[in-house]
Formats: structure tokens, C-alpha cells, sequence
């Protein structure tokens, strides 16, 4: 049994990050354990979550696995966790309570989690307690291993736990099993260490370690001639992109490098504003395929609380970065994150926040009610905002939000946009996908139409949502 470790996941060292290659060969014995079985698989959480799951779907068929959307009547049953939030916490106990129903139904069911929560230290000890039916528990550094742990899972009586609390490695050539024929993900960099206050990542995620360009370049090359016309380069703090590498080869760069490939749309997430540079900005200004679209998270309109969350810039840093982005990227769109009622949160505090959203008017924007991750320093601040001021101030910044998002859609009406129709709407007859800048369209159209990038002529806007008709 390898628990996880707090202490070792905090450390940081100057050891080389190994980058380690799938071996196929490991799976040559494994590959009728999966055989007339059945595998659900639940994502919670991030991108880089769903690629991750991507990656252990490709696994499991490799293994002859076959997926289900039903739980029921699966006999491999996988959470793979998200450990930002605490709502996700108390859905995936909430999930493990009808598992253990089913467990006491059915034999030969076979239940595991991974992801972020097995990275916690909290979580395993809670597991082993209250939820030890479980078979099976691995981390987000030993996806690789996956084939070894589940032999192991499927002949022993208790559960088999592997989780790594190490700085971790990059991992090349896993396979995966894309959700979409049309858009990928593209894991660029992992972890990071900017151990802002409240974020238990830099712990789930280990060190900030950054795959080699050339792989990077070879995947979305193989990308581009099977047809995909998107690729998201994904890193928890993506700008940091390079920063641990040899030489002076940043995002920029890489951005330029993929630009070339000739893959019709780029984007890139997550973006830290201090690692965000003018060099960035003028790439993606004079590449037409980096989609002017930029996640750049915020987290409070307050200097003093931004200082506590250890965030590394000033509102004023902030407004302005957010400043030259709008004036140099023609017909950007900037979305954010927020954090209401973190530790020390005034009211006061609370109205800069606010005042920083009717300033910057963003399109949208992903709102968060604080909530202590245990062993991140937030989690040892004392709590200053009770959780009804905290529901008030969501509430209340939600409708500033919304606002801004209805008015920024409106701004689409009476215009055509492009838009890449990656899948089915929920209305019959309509295919739905995103524009350059990231705004969800629904328009009528063949599911032939399914991959294709047509131009849209928007005739209804909703706050969430545009609908459209298609132009020739
Ligand atoms: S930069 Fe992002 S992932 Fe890294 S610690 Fe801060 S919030 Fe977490």
C-alpha cells in the first residue's frame, strides 16, 4: 500500500524531471483481463481531468475493456476526482454510497478512484475508513501503471492503493481514446508551483514540469493529418510553459511552433496573469489561427486578498494586463474565475470585486463560494465570512456576471461568426459548437455537418447561448 503524503507532495527539488514512455509491452499479458466486461467511467473537475480520462479509457480497451454509460451494468467502475472544491468532494461520497449498493448486488465489480482526491492525504485516510469496499485507489502520477494495478485489484480481497506524492514525471505516449473527432486536448505542461494560498493543486499535481516541444509539435502534427481542426494546449498554469526547461523556449514560442502546423484553431488554458507576457500577446495577435479567447483568472477584485491568496499581482497588475490584451487582440474575449468570501474578505473587499467585474465586463465568468482544502495555508486562515455572507456575495456577483455575459452576447446579433459544429444540441435537427471566441452557438444543421467550420449568422442571443442560421 503507497499512501499519499502531504509533506512529500509540498517539497520542491532541483532533481531532474524524467520523462518516462508508455511501454506497450507491459500490456502484452494483460490484454484479455478486460474480456467480456464492462467499464463507467465518471470525470469530475478539470480539462486536464477529462484528458486524463481519455487516457485511461484508451488503457482499458487496450485491456479489452468495453464502455458503458451505465453504471449498473458495469464491472470496472472508475472515479477519476477533481479535489478543487468541496462540492465535488461530497458528489463523489455521495457516488461511492450507491457503489457500495451495487458491490453488495453484484459480485465481481471491481471500484476505483483516482484523480486529485486520491492525491489527498484527508481523502485515503477517509476512504480506508468508511469506504474500504473500494478495490482500488491510484494517483494522478501512476495512470501509466494502471494495467499492473487493476491485475492486482481484480485477484486480491483488499483494497489496493498506489498513490505517488512525489514531484512526478512526463509521461510520453499514452494512448487515448479522444471524445471528440473533431478537437483534442493537448497536455502541454503539468503541475505547478505557484502554491497560491487556497489551491490544492501544486499538492495533487506535483511540480511544474514541461513536455518537450518536439513531442508536443509530432502530436498535434498526427492531429492535424487525422482531421482535427482544434487543439487546446493544456497546463495548469500554461504560461509557464518552458520556465523549467533549458534555454529560452516559452509559450510564445510554442504557440508560434503550433501556429505553423497549420491546425485551424489553437486555444490555451489555464493562464496565470504573472506569467502572461507582451511576447504572448503579440503571437497570438499575428497568428489568425490562436483563437482570440483568453481564460485569465482573477480570483478577487482586492489587492489585500489578492495578496493573501498569494496571487503575485495587484488588481491594478491586473486591470492593466487585462488593458493591453483587450487593445492589442482584435475582438477578444476574456473570461475569468472568482473567489467570494475568502479569509479577511471585507465587504469593502467584496465591492472591489465587484467593481472590478463593471470594469472589465467580462463574457463570462466561473464563480466560487470559498472552501478550506485541507493542508493548502488557506485551509489554516481563520475564517472570516460566514457561509450566508458568502451565498449572498455569490449570489450577488452572479447577477453582475450574468449581466455583462447577456451584453457582451448581444453584441453578436445581426453578425455572422464562424463556428466549428462539434456535436448535437439537446434540440433535434441542431448541431452545436463554439466561435473563434468561444461563445456556444446552436444552429440547424445535418449531422453530416459534424466536423465542419461554416459561418453563422446570429439571429437570437440568450445569456449562455447564441442561436443561428447557417450562410454560404
Ligand atoms: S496557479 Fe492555478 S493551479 Fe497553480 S496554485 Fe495557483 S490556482 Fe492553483
Amino acid at each position: 500500500m503507497l499512501k499519499p503524503n502531504l509533506s512529500e507532495a509540498k517539497k520542491r527539488t532541483n532533481k531532474e524531471v524524467l520523462t518516462k514512455s508508455f511501454e506497450y509491452t507491459k500490456l502484452d499479458n494483460l490484454k484479455e483481463l478486460g474480456s467480456g466486461k464492462k467499464y463507467f467511467i465518471r470525470t469530475y473537475g478539470c480539462q486536464m481531468n477529462e484528458h486524463d480520462t481519455e487516457n485511461i479509457k484508451a488503457i482499458l480497451e487496450n485491456m479489452s475493456y468495453v464502455e458503458t454509460d451505465n453504471y449498473e451494468e458495469a464491472n470496472l467502475i472508475i472515479l477519476n476526482t477533481c479535489a478543487i472544491r468541496e462540492n465535488v468532494h461530497n458528489k463523489v461520497f455521495g457516488m461511492l454510497g450507491r457503489i457500495k449498493n451495487l458491490k453488495e448486488n453484484k459480485d465481481d465489480v471491481i471500484a476505483a478512484v483516482c484523480g486529485c482526491m486520491a492525491q489527498e492525504e484527508v481523502v485515503v485516510n477517509e476512504i480506508l475508513e468508511k469506504y474500504n469496499y473500494l478495490d482500488l485507489v491510484f494517483g494522478t502520477h501512476n495512470i501509466h501503471n494502471l494495467p499492473r494495478l487493476l491485475e492486482k485489484a481484480v485477484s486480491k480481497k483488499e483494497i489496493e492503493i498506489e498513490v505517488i506524492s512525489g514531484e512526478g514525471s512526463v509521461l510520453e505516449n499514452l494512448p487515448v481514446k479522444r471524445d471528440s473527432k473533431f478537437k483534442a486536448w493537448v497536455n502541454v505542461m503539468l503541475g505547478c508551483d505557484k502554491f497560491c494560498t487556497y489551491c490544492i493543486v501544486p499538492y495533487t499535481r506535483g511540480k511544474q514540469r514541461s513536455r518537450n516541444k518536439d513531442n508536443i509539435i509530432s502530436e498535434i502534427k498526427q492531429l492535424v493529418e487525422e482531421g482535427y481542426s482544434e487543439v487546446t494546449l493544456l497546463g495548469q498554469n500554461v504560461n509557464a510553459y518552458g520556465k523549467d526547461l533549458e534555454g529560452n523556449y516559452g509559450l510564445s514560442n510554442l504557440l508560434n511552433d503550433v501556429a505553423k502546423t497549420k491546425i485551424k484553431r489553437i486555444r490555451f488554458v489555464t493562464s496565470h496573469p504573472w506569467d502572461f507576457t507582451d511576447d504572448m500577446i503579440a503571437t497570438i495577435k499575428s497568428n489568425d489561427n490562436i483563437m482570440p479567447y483568453i481564460h485569465l483568472p482573477v480570483q478577487s477584485g482586492s489587492t489585500k486578498i489578492l495578496k493573501s491568496m498569494g496571487r503575485m499581482y495587484s488588481k491594478e497588475e491586473y486591470m492593466t494586463l487585462f488593458n493591453k490584451i483587450k487593445s492589442n487582440i482584435n475582438n477578444v474575449t476574456i473570461t475569468t474565475d472568482i473567489i467570494v468570501g475568502f479569509p479577511g474578505e471585507t465587504e469593502e473587499d467584496f465591492k472591489e470585486t465587484i467593481d472590478l467585474v463593471e470594469t472589465c465586463k467580462f463574457d463570462s465568468a466561473f464563480t466560487f463560494a470559498f472552501s478550506a482544502r485541507v493542508g493548502t495555508p488557506a485551509s489554516k486562515m481563520k475564517e472570516t465570512v460566514s457561509d450566508e455572507t458568502k451565498k449572498r456575495r455569490l449570489n450577488e456577483l452572479n447577477e453582475v456576471v450574468n449581466k455583462y455575459a447577456k451584453i457582451a452576447n448581444d453584441k453578436y446579433l445581426g453578425k455572422t461568426v464562424s463556428v466549428l459544429l462539434e456535436k448535437e444540441s439537446n434540440k433535434e435537427g441542431f448541431l452545436s459548437g463554439y466561435t473563434d471566441t468561444m461563445k456556444l452557438v446552436n444552429v440547424k444543421a445535418s449531422e453530416e455537418m459534424l466536423g465542419q467550420i461554416v459561418y453563422v449568422y446570429i439571429n437570437d442571443v440568450k445569456t449562455w447561448s447564441l442561436n443561428g442560421e447557417i450562410r454560404s
